[in-house]
């Protein structure tokens, strides 16, 4: 699985890094998304997706 995240898009609900710590991070000044790991480890896919469908600005994409 690979994850992508568009910045512009991100409103900094903050849901992602809430879901997922392992793969998800904010910003400190202004609480937008970083993506900690693109490509993550096989038990972690579950929960990448569920940070996707969570995401309320449709920011996290993934393959
Ligand atoms: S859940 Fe979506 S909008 Fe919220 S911080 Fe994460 S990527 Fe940004």
């Amino acid at each position: 699985m690979r994850i992508s995240v568009d910045r512009s898009l991100c409103c900094g609900a903050g849901m992602c890094a809430l879901t997922a710590p392992e793969l998800f991070d904010q910003a400190p000044e202004d609480g937008t998304v970083i993506l900690l790991a693109p490509e993550p480890p096989p038990e972690l896919a579950d929960r990448a997706r569920q940070a996707a469908e969570l995401c309320p600005a449709g920011a996290i994409s993934h393959q």
